[in-house]
């Protein structure tokens, strides 16, 4: 059975876990402290993977309130930033009933490409103890906090749009800019909690000038050029939801929402960084 969890070392204190949901965290360890930005969903004990890698007092941050980026949260005890716009939604998607339904599907996870099932589940796996988590204890955080974690420093910027509380990190050392899902080839934009497609365009154009590098998103493993938002903003500016392929998706559910990209999708394309998609509804598209 694989392993559920996988760390690659970036830099010398910069590491990325993944899960096998595809799901991305990212530790980042200075002379003071670590910080790990986002949970995943935590099936797995993410804690004894940071403990392996840093003894540091853990400082704790999620880019968004959504499932599989703050489920984990419950696994511990340190207090966890968020932007107080996302503090809501993180608990209600770190509730019970929203735990069964990512269980449920992790354990007939199908793979796109081959079509097959498979149960990704750690095969330690408490399902009583996951349901009982709960979001962990939320403490705000906003944009220009400065999280110095000596020798490695991390800013918060506000990047709303994908849900209206998302933030992204500016590590100003390696010209790097952590997005979790606020911007990316794939972006959401339709469940309740997504702002008007203006807002995802103001966060792209905030995005570019910050003068940064390279930017690594929540669901893709690579570390991408910044010039990547240029695909992403090519996209956003010509969202065309009347051609749009309608979207059905098993995560959440219920919402009619389409896919509009700025090429045109074929087997290949599929997960390509470069080629970008938006999956919008009709009423979130205001210009
Ligand atoms: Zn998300």
């Amino acid at each position: 059975m694989r392993e559920y969890y996988h760390v690659k070392k970036l830099k010398d204190n910069i590491y990325r876990i993944t899960s096998l949901e595809g799901v991305y965290c990212d530790l980042f360890v200075g002379g003071k402290n670590a910080l790990l930005w986002d949970t995943g969903y935590g099936f797995g004990d993410l804690k004894s993977v940071i403990r392996k890698i840093t003894d540091k007092p853990l400082i704790i941050v999620n880019s968004h309130g959504h499932l599989d980026h703050a489920c984990g949260n419950g696994r511990f005890e340190e207090d966890i930033y968020i932007h107080p716009l996302d503090m809501e939604l993180c608990k209600a998607h770190t509730a019970e009933a929203v735990r069964r339904h990512a269980v449920k599907n992790s354990r007939e996870s199908v793979d796109v490409l081959t079509g097959k099932s498979h149960n990704l589940l750690p095969k330690d796996f408490d399902e009583a103890a996951y349901y009982q988590m709960g979001s962990g204890h939320l403490c705000p955080v906003i944009e220009g906090h400065v999280f110095d974690l000596g020798g490695i420093t991390l800013r918060v910027i506000e990047t709303p749009g994908h849900t209206q509380g998302s933030i992204s990190l500016v590590c100003q050392e390696e010209k790097w800019l952590y997005a979790g899902d606020a911007m990316n080839a794939f972006l959401w934009l339709f469940a309740e909690e997504a702002c008007p497609l203006s807002v995802y365009i103001n966060t792209l154009e905030k995005a570019q000038a910050l003068g940064m590098e390279k930017l690594i998103v929540a669901h893709y493993p690579d570390i991408l050029d910044i010039d990547v938002l240029d695909a992403y903003m090519d996209c956003a500016r010509h969202v065309d939801y009347e051609n749009g392929i309608p979207f059905d998706n098993p995560i959440l559910p219920g919402y009619e929402a389409r896919i509009c990209s700025n090429f045109k999708m074929t087997q290949e394309s599929f997960g390509d960084p470069y080629k970008a998609s938006i999956v919008i509804s009709k009423e979130k598209i205001d210009c």
